[in-house]
């Protein structure tokens, strides 16, 4: 990790991981990839490492993410999925050449056209939100019970009653603060 920089959060689920650099958008809202660079860093993690990354690139980066958190809450409410939104994933499902390789131990990788190609790698982003959002995928796409967070979330619990986008965070703050208005309770009355 580089210094000085919020830390990511790392899920299972791409898009939503994806959707997860920026964090608290009810409350005070953290930039998780504040720079080309840390969009570079985050591709590398998620198996779509790249080269380099442009401003104009991570400008599409975050135009896809939020357009991806915007279908994905109206999904999990049962709302209509607002039209500009769907717009630009498709468009960025449609403008990338990532190809699914097989690797000798049986693991799916990702080829990317070329080491610049950030498209590409937003494309494997905005096809994964798609299979999720189209309920292609066994889950339930849910909204984060934590009012300043709300991020959508992608449930694959057996139960299907997560709670949270992430335990160790929403879930971990939820918690303690259970905790602090039952000790005032207690206190006051
Ligand atoms: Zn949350």
């Amino acid at each position: 990790m580089r210094a000085g920089f919020p830390d990511f959060r790392l899920g299972t689920v791409l898009a939503t991981s994806f959707t997860g650099t920026l964090s608290e958008r009810h409350g005070d809202a953290v930039e998780r990839i504040p720079t080309p660079q840390r969009l570079v860093d985050w591709l590398a993690l998620n198996g779509l490492a790249v080269d380099s990354c442009t401003t104009a690139q991570l400008e599409l980066a975050r135009e896809l993410r939020e357009s991806i958190h915007a279908a994905a809450t109206a999904a999990a409410i049962q709302d209509a999925l607002p039209a500009s939104a769907v717009q630009v994933i498709n468009d960025r499902s449609a403008q990338g050449r990532a190809a699914a390789v097989l690797t000798a131990e049986g693991k799916r990788r990702w080829r990317l056209s070329s080491a610049s190609c950030v498209e590409d790698a937003l494309s494997v982003i905005a096809a994964d939100a798609i299979s999720i959002i189209a309920g292609e995928r066994d889950g339930r796409l849910a909204l984060c019970a934590s009012p300043s967070c709300q991020a959508a979330f992608f449930d694959t619990s057996q139960s299907r009653t997560r709670r949270w986008c992430d335990m160790n965070t929403c879930g971990n703050r939820e918690k303690k603060a259970r905790f602090k208005a039952n000790q005032h309770k207690n206190f006051s009355g």
